[in-house]
């Protein structure tokens, strides 16, 4: 290789380091310095010095580990945890009714009503739930049908005053949603369900 290549590379290395250096200044006193984000290729002559040692950086510079902010930690956590929440829950063979009101997992859905639980999971005063533990010796309602929440909440005739209307299947999440922030719509599950359990006494 000719010297002037070697001294070319000298060259461009004693250039990178100083870079370095100049990046490493700035980051220990970002009080006082700052970098911007500015428009390339408009001939801004320091934007162009920065992109020409840029290019050495890739090219001749060494790998650095520099520390990521706390934000971009908390986004990538935040979408690694709902990617995985999703792969689960759309591989999970329980819970397939809920998955009919919660098709995705989201973060953005909250309640903290445990009759909107007890719906969603039929865990609660229901005949079928309480059957299937031998709590009851039928897993059928005074009118003669399985007796689990949606029968409560829908078309019970012991309920018929909180009846709320049946969605159809791509309108569950939606029909969650209101009920969840309806305060009327709320009142009504919860009675259907507390008179189901009254009479089932
Ligand atoms: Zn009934």
């Amino acid at each position: 290789m000719p010297s002037s290549s070697l001294d070319y590379d000298s060259k461009l290395r004693d250039l990178l380091l100083i870079a370095l250096t100049i990046r490493e200044k700035l980051t220990t006193y970002s009080d006082f310095y700052s970098l911007h984000w500015v428009r390339a290729h408009i001939g801004d002559y320091c934007n162009e010095i920065a992109d020409f040692f840029a290019k050495l950086a890739i090219t001749y510079g060494e790998k650095k580990n520099f520390p990521a902010p706390q934000s971009h930690i908390v986004m990538t956590l935040k979408n690694k945890l709902l990617s995985d929440w999703e792969v689960w829950w759309s591989t999970c063979n329980n819970g397939i009714w809920v998955q009919l009101y919660i098709p995705r997992p989201n973060l953005s859905f909250y309640t903290n009503s445990s009759f909107i639980t007890r719906f969603l999971n039929g865990h609660g005063p229901f005949i079928s739930y309480l059957n299937r533990f031998n709590l009851k010796s039928t897993n059928l309602y005074l009118c003669g049908s399985v007796g689990d929440a949606d029968h409560y909440v829908f078309s019970c005739p012991f309920t018929r005053d909180f009846h709320l209307k049946c969605p159809v299947v791509k309108a569950k999440p939606i029909w969650l949603r209101s009920v969840c922030e309806n305060p009327y719509l709320h009142s009504k599950l919860i009675s259907s369900i507390l008179t189901a359990r009254k009479i089932n006494q």
